[in-house]
């Protein structure tokens, strides 16, 4: 079948995982899909292994965040995982912000292709800043949540150890809207 770059617009070709928006999380190719990134897409059927550490590895690389324990974590492999059959499809020019996109394709159609979307919009994360020790009991702590605290609704820190809330120290942080930028140029607006 075609490959992306010798496809004309319309025509569908093989997605090898090298195309626009395709990071390789654990050797596995991965891009984010919808406007919200809600949902990642996996090449291939992957493991309830490989779901999870894709899933991690997304946030904790892409878009700095750490996934938290939460029920819907929990939920994430028999809810949240689909294990499906695509066509993907090279878009008009200017028709999308995404240069391709994947329609559903039947399992026994010779060129569809296995992959795994993983709904990742309901999960629990906290936002990765730089360390900083508890005022309390001197812990390291990485993460942040946003939540209600003594200065109102802030990200805070919040010590593994003593259960402390913190508001992190106020450092400028340019990165962070390289980093968004980013995200939104690799996210895909078609649906799977
Ligand atoms: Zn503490």
């Amino acid at each position: 079948m075609t490959v992306f770059t010798d496809a004309a617009p319309g025509e569908q070709f093989a997605l090898s995982g090298t195309e626009p928006g395709f990071d390789r999380l654990h050797g596995i190719p991965t891009v984010a899909l919808g406007e919200e990134s809600d949902r990642l897409l996996a090449l291939g059927h992957l493991t309830d292994r490989a779901v999870l550490a894709v899933t991690s590895a997304y946030h904790r690389r892409i878009i700095g965040e750490l996934i938290v324990p939460s029920h819907e974590l929990n939920d994430l492999i028999a809810f949240g995982t689909h294990r499906v059959h695509i066509r993907a499809v090279r878009a008009q020019p200017d028709e999308d912000d995404c240069p391709w996109y994947v329609d559903d394709a039947a399992s026994s159609h010779p060129t569809a292709q296995a992959a795994t979307v993983i709904h990742c919009e309901w999960l629990e994360r906290e936002e990765i800043r730089a360390a900083s020790a508890c005022p309390a009991c001197t812990r390291i702590s990485r993460s942040v949540k946003f939540g209600p605290g003594d200065a109102g609704w802030a990200s805070y820190h919040r010590c593994q150890h003593c259960a402390h809330r913190w508001l992190p120290p106020v450092t400028p942080l340019p990165q962070r809207s390289a980093l968004t930028q980013t995200l939104e140029a690799l996210s895909c607006t078609r649906s799977a």
